[in-house]
């Protein structure tokens, strides 16, 4: 088995496009914040037109296509034959698992890379009191129904305090499902998990003594497996993939972020104008991507800094990675 961090690199680009922010759930964590990204659903012109934006770079970038929910989109299918013609190095849907519009059967597993389905515990008590009632059996027969007609299939399972105890379940869970990938993540404190009153990150010592393991095993069953990082070892040294990589983040009303965890304010780098990717003038996120703290990510420590901890004299008792530097276990 390899174990690898994924070094970032201007060689490879990602492009997390939101197509609309409508959904069917309304997930406790929801990261979409509807204040700042309002509730359009873009029409597929726009959809192509902005895709166009990114088209000279497509053989390097990997495309994922989000909500809200992005099956709720009637011309997704439409979306992804397009994607597939511009030439994009890998397309992604992350779904809910509950694939409307018939999608499986409007597309072909030529057209796509990946399905990825968001399942945050390995019970439906756990799942659906996140996630919603009967979300979790939506999951489980999406990725049946998927794997039936021979798409590849992902999970992402997002790392909190209400489901860490669940986690070392998932091994045996996604056993026998067929998914190709894992993705751990950790929960982000945007949208509306910035609004809980509830402690919803996991300590160092908790992430550390659980993550890997369960990667692990999942990962000796074939399946690769990706975890973000969070903390950085001793020495290890810390970049900021605002600085250093490819990625945007694309919301309906044009907003482009180079960061997730900006997301929730309007710091947002560029925007698309009349179909015109724009930079936008200070101050904006890349002006807080040059900030050097002794914490590590400035943008962790301004909005999430719940994960830090500091000894009596006022030191960080470890540095917190970017958000996007990742792990990653291939079998
Ligand atoms: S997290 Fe995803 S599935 Fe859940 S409410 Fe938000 S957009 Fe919908
Ligand atoms: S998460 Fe932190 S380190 Fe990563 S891009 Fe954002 S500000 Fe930079």
């Amino acid at each position: 088995m390899q174990h690898k961090t994924v070094a970032f690199s201007k060689k490879s680009s990602n492009l997390f496009f939101h197509i609309l922010t409508k959904c069917n759930l309304s997930c406790s964590h929801c990261y979409i914040n509807r204040e700042q990204h309002g509730d359009m659903t873009l029409p597929f012109d726009t959809i192509r037109d902005w895709l166009g934006l990114f088209a000279p770079k497509a053989p390097k970038t990997n495309l994922v296509l989000l909500g809200g929910e992005p099956t709720l989109h009637p011309d997704l299918y439409l979306v992804v034959r397009e994607a597939r013609r511009l030439g994009f190095r890998s397309i992604t849907i992350d779904t809910n698992g509950y694939l409307f519009h018939n999608i499986l059967d409007k597309i072909t597993p030529d057209d796509l890379d990946f399905l990825s389905f968001s399942l945050d515990g390995a019970t439906p008590d756990t799942n659906d009191k996140i996630r919603g009632k009967g979300s979790y059996d939506a999951v489980l027969s999406g990725i049946h129904r998927a794997k039936s007609k021979g798409f590849s299939c992902a999970m992402i399972y997002t790392v909190s305090d209400k489901n860490i105890h669940e986690l070392a379940r998932m091994p045996a869970l996604v056993k026998g499902l067929g998914i190709d990938r894992f993705f751990i993540q950790v929960i982000g404190m945007r949208g509306e998990s910035s609004t809980s009153s509830d402690t919803l990150q996991v300590s160092k010592d908790i992430w550390l003594g659980t993550i890997p393991t369960v990667a692990e095993k999942i990962a000796a069953q074939g399946i690769v497996v990706a975890y973000p990082k969070v903390f950085l070892s001793d020495g290890e040294p810390f970049q900021c993939a605002g600085n250093v990589s490819d990625n945007y983040f694309v919301f309906p009303n044009g907003r482009v972020y180079k960061c997730p965890i900006c997301e929730d304010f309007p710091l947002h780098s560029h925007e698309i104008i009349n179909n015109r990717l724009m930079a936008l003038p200070p101050i904006n996120e890349t002006d807080l991507f040059k900030l050097t703290i002794p914490e590590g990510c400035v943008m962790n420590k301004m909005i999430q800094p719940g994960n830090l901890t500091y000894d009596t004299d006022g030191k960080p008792c470890h540095r917190i990675a970017c958000c996007l530097l990742k792990q990653e276990l291939t079998p």
